[in-house]
Formats: structure tokens, sequence, C-alpha cells
């Protein structure tokens, strides 16, 4: 999601005719910030202190602070002042006005913090976006969040949930093809509640399905699916669908149902477990990645061992793991806290099961062929290779020509590493 705010970014700043800088020389530095955990936090700050020197050496260079970070309880007047250097200060509700703001600083140097704490800021069609990601094009279809999972600091810095029209959306689409873009990954907090503020009857099921009516050689992703909302129709859209990728990121967060219900998700490891019955049923070579976390307050030995065997059952094709991180303001940071080497150990003994798994996996790809989108050229001890990934997501390195990124090629699988797997193009 900030990776594709940032080429947002990037395509309000062209429009003022300024260019990629490719060191930290620039005229315009914008710090795009995230907070869902203490470390995403502290690499910001840590970040933006080292941008004092330029600011010394180039007083006419504009420093901006924008993003979730600035969002939070009185953050924004709190950072002009640890960082007086910094010149603006942008919430993520107006953050189509960074053009502007960064205009307005170069001519005259004013300093701006203009944070809406509306949680429902209207949406804004129509702006430029400077893309970023090879062939894939990532489309937002919804903005904000209304869970309030406990832990979360989400719908306090994004607000509620706004989905785009979905006239806006297909047109988005269409135009992302026709620049020929291979794969658009459609964004929201929860996609599957998309279209519920609405209220004209028009779901995310209803939007898969119609942009998988679209002809031609190209692939649809989407993230994140909240298992509570996953619905039926969605398994049978994506099963149903060659270009929709058989690939689901399903995020359980925990396999104790006592945590589960503390994290206020809204459902329990049993309805988990029917969903992922469901798409295996439909999908048997779906690949299912989750989000996990460990260390939430009051999580004991018997509920870590609960994660473990969710992770067992599932077998899941990759994992992203976290230590729980508790956000100011959220209903879990006044919960009694789980001590730092209790979680560290729990998140070793996490990564290791899930690396196993993910090695068996991979393994299981060796000596088959896969229709892969090459994405990339990668360089490594000097010999240049081409990536790609499969369609259940697995990234695949092998040999040949820089005229093949950007298209479809079939793989024949030689070797796994980890998550990583390596072949030859039939
Ligand atoms: N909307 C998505 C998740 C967005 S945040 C969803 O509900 O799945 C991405 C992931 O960050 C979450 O799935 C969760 O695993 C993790 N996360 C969120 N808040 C966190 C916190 N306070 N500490 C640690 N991890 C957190
Ligand atoms: Fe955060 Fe929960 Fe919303 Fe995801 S669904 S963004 S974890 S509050």
């Amino acid at each position: 999601m900030n990776v594709h705010e940032s080429e947002k970014i990037a395509g309000l700043l062209m429009q003022l005719g300024l260019e990629e800088s490719t060191d930290d020389t620039a005229d315009v530095v914008v710090f795009n910030t995230c907070c869902i955990r203490d470390n995403a936090e502290r690499k910001a700050i840590g970040q933006i202190g080292r941008f004092k020197q330029l600011k010394r050496e180039n007083p006419d260079a504009v420093i901006a602070v924008v993003g979730c970070m600035t969002q939070q309880d009185g953050a924004g007047l709190a950072l002009r002042k640890k960082f007086p250097f910094v010149d603006i200060v942008l919430g993520t509700a107006n953050l189509d006005k960074i053009g502007d703001l960064v205009a307005d600083c170069l001519a005259t140097h004013k300093k701006h913090v203009e944070i809406d704490t509306d949680p429902k800021p209207p949406i804004v069609e129509g702006l430029p976006y400077y893309r970023t990601s090879g062939c894939n094009a990532w489309i937002n279809i919804m903005y904000g969040c209304n869970n309030f999972c406990t832990y979360c600091v989400v719908p306090y810095v994004r607000g509620r949930e706004r989905s785009r029209r979905k006239e806006d959306i297909i047109d988005e689409f269409r135009r992302a093809l026709d620049q020929g873009y291979k794969e658009v990954t459609l964004l929201g907090q929860n996609v599957n509640s998309y279209g519920n503020d609405r209220g004209d009857g028009y779901g995310f099921a209803d939007l898969l399905q119609d942009l998988a009516k679209f002809d031609g050689d190209h692939r649809i992703r989407f993230m994140t699916n909240h298992p509570k909302d996953m619905d039926d129709r969605v398994i049978d859209i994506v099963a149903d669908s060659p270009n929709i990728c058989n690939n689901i990121h399903l995020p359980i967060q925990s396999g104790s149902d006592k945590i589960l219900r503390l994290m206020n998700r809204h459902y329990t490891r049993d309805d988990y477990l029917a969903t992922i019955d469901k798409i295996r049923a439909k999908m048997p070579d779906c690949g299912i990645t989750t989000d996990l976390m460990v260390g939430f307050p009051y999580e004991e030995e018997s509920d870590f061992e609960d994660t473990l065997d969710i992770v067992r059952r599932v077998q899941y094709s990759n994992a992203f793991t976290f230590v729980y991180s508790p956000r100011r303001g959220t209903p879990a940071a006044t919960m009694p806290q789980v001590p730092e080497e209790v979680s560290r150990r729990r998140i070793m003994a996490l990564i290791a099961e899930q690396n196993a798994i993910t090695r068996k996996l991979s393994d299981a790809y060796v000596g088959g062929v896969y229709r892969v989108l090459c994405e990339d050229i990668v360089e490594k001890n000097g010999k240049k290779q081409l990536c790609g990934r499969t369609e259940s997501g697995r990234m695949v390195t092998f040999d040949g020509g820089e005229e093949l990124v950007g298209t479809f090629c079939d793989i024949k699988i030689t070797r796994s590493r980890s998550a990583s797997l390596f072949g030859t193009k039939v």
C-alpha cells in the first residue's frame, strides 16, 4: 500500500517538472512513513534524522514527511518539533496536496503542517501515478479499515473504509492493460468488504468477475483478505477465472481462539480451517500465504502451540511473521505484555517451522514446468539472470535475454532453495 502511495507522490512531483534523483542530493525529499510496528517507525525517524545534514548543505531543499506516522495523535507537531528542518508534514487523508505544498515551499520556503482528521475523507480520482514496479500495476480499490483489530493502528491513521467507484477501478484497470502491464494487484486493507460502504449491492466478487472478463495475456492478484469476510463466491471466481492467480493471502494472525477473540478478529480457528478446505477443494494448487503474530498480550505457551499447529495443518507456501508491537492508542497496548525474550523465542520457533514447510513445498516444484511472468533482471556475482513468479507466487530465477522481461515464459524447475526456485526456459 505504501509503495503504491509513493508512486502517487512521485507522479504528483513529476507534474511539477521534477525528475527522479538517484542519490541523497535531491532538491525535494519526501519520506512516506509507516507506523504499523515500532521498528517501522524507528526506521523512519532514523532516516529523517540523516537528512539534517542535507538541509545544512542545501538550505533550499524541501523535506517533507507524509504517511501514517504523521496521522497519529499529536505526531504532526511533534515531528516538526523533533525535526525543525522538515518543511512539510502531511497526513494520509490529504496526500493529494503534496504537489501544491512542495511547489509553494520551493517558491516561498514557507513551512506547512496539514493533518486532516476526517475519518472519511473523500476519494480523489484522476491523480497521476509514476509506476515503479515493473510489469505489475498496483490498483487501490478501497482505502481505510473498519475492523479495529485490537493491535492495529491502521483504522486510526487511515480512517474508515471508503470504496472507489467500480467505474473508476475498471477504467484504471483497462488503462493499465493498454499501457502494457501484465499483472494487476488489487489493494485494500480488507478487499472482501469492498463496496459495503457504497450500499449498491456491488461487492468484491462482482468486481473480480467484471475484471476477469478482460481478454488478453495478463494476471490479476489481490490483497489483503480478511478471513471473517472471505466468501465462497470469491473462491469460485478465482478458481474459474484463468487470469486470476490461484494465490490467496489469508492472514490468520494466531491459531488460538482465545487470542483471536482478544484481537477482535471475529473468526475461530475452525472457521478459518473450513475456508482453507474450501479453497483447497476448488484449487488444490493454490498458493496460500498468511500473516502471523507472536507475543500478543495473554499469549501462553499453549496458544503459541495452537499457532504452530495451524501452520502445520495449512502448509502455507509462505508467511509473514511478526512479533507483536504495542501501538499507542490501540486497546492491546494497555493489556499485560508478554516478556520480550518469550516473544523472541516464539518467533524463532515459528520461523523455523514455516521455513521447513516453505522448503518442502519448494522442493515439490522441482521437475515441473510452470508459467512464469518474467518481472526483472537480477545480477549476482557479475552474472545477469531473469526473475519472475509462478501463478502461486513462488519466485523463479532463470537464464535469458532482457527482451523476456514483461513476458510469460514456461520454465522447467531444476533446483529449489528455501522460497526460491531456479530453472530453465523450455
Ligand atoms: N489489513 C491487513 C493487514 C495490514 S497490516 C489484514 O488485516 O490482514 C499487515 C500485518 O501487520 C497484519 O496482518 C499483522 O500481522 C501485522 N501487524 C499489524 N499490527 C501489528 C502490531 N501492532 N504488531 C505486530 N504486527 C502487526
Ligand atoms: Fe489492521 Fe485489522 Fe484493519 Fe487489517 S483488518 S488493517 S489488521 S484493523
